[in-house]
């Protein structure tokens, strides 16, 4: 193996472990938590190498460098997840190679989602991404900057994506704020997926926990877990 195949090994093994030990710690079955190594920044060769490693599920940010490593990987049947912050005008663009869309965040996306899914011809699931910031830390949705959807706003959003033919809600998907112990972030996040899945039975999915706080993620019930420098190391200092 290269030297980077057994960096991202150990990397990947020790992730795996933190996971399991996570899940036995907090109850919950082992291998129910699916990880999602996140590679943005990182080339394709490094996808590779991670799905030679078992990785069934990869995360992306940015568009267009997501679709051109996809394009780059298509023969590893991998499960791609679109993470990043959503500009109205790219949604579509998106739409058109995400397996899954984790961050919609806003009704303005619906429709262009939709119309993408509809047009390649595959149903696209999406989670709706909720911010954990609290009221009054400045306006939601990535064309102003910070993301994810104000918990009263749930509702109506996930209502709108219901409604789309081509949009499947498979659940939630936050991000700690910075500068708040995770514990609690996750456990507002928690409290709020309970009547959210009570409405709608269908979206269980509770994707929340990176290299920093799957733990507290995996305590507060998270089924998936986006891991990026853990495992592929610190990405470039501007980002
Ligand atoms: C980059 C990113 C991650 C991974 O973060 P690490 O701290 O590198 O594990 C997870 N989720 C989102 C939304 C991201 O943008």
């Amino acid at each position: 193996m290269s030297a980077r195949a057994d960096e991202l090994a150990a990397d990947l093994d020790r992730v795996r472990q933190r996971l399991a030990a996570a899940e036995a710690a907090a109850g919950r079955e082992p291998g129910s938590v699916r990880l999602v190594v996140v590679t943005k920044y990182f080339p394709a060769s490094d996808v590779r190498l991670l799905a030679g490693l078992g990785v069934t599920d990869v995360g992306e940010n940015r568009h267009p460098e997501a679709r051109d490593k996809k394009a780059e990987c298509e023969d590893l049947g991998l499960v791609w997840h679109y993470i990043g912050g959503l500009q109205s005008n790219k949604a579509g663009q998106v739409g058109a190679y995400a397996d899954v869309v984790e961050s919609l965040d806003r009704p303005k996306l619906v429709a262009r989602l939709d119309r993408a899914a509809a047009e390649r011809g595959r149903p696209l699931d999406v989670l709706l991404q909720v911010s954990l910031d609290g009221p009054g830390a400045g306006p939601g949705g990535s064309d102003g900057g910070r993301a994810g959807a104000e918990p009263d706003d749930l509702p109506a959003l996930a209502a709108a994506v219901e409604a789309a033919e081509h949009l499947s809600l498979r659940g939630l998907m936050a991000v700690a704020p910075l500068g708040e112990d995770p514990a609690t972030a996750f456990a507002r996040l928690a409290a709020l997926r309970e009547p959210f899945v009570r409405d709608h039975p269908g979206a269980t999915a509770l994707s929340a926990g990176m290299s920093g706080d799957l733990e507290q993620a995996v305590a507060a019930g998270a089924t998936h877990v986006r891991v990026g420098s853990a495992i592929l190391g610190s990405r470039p200092a501007t980002h």
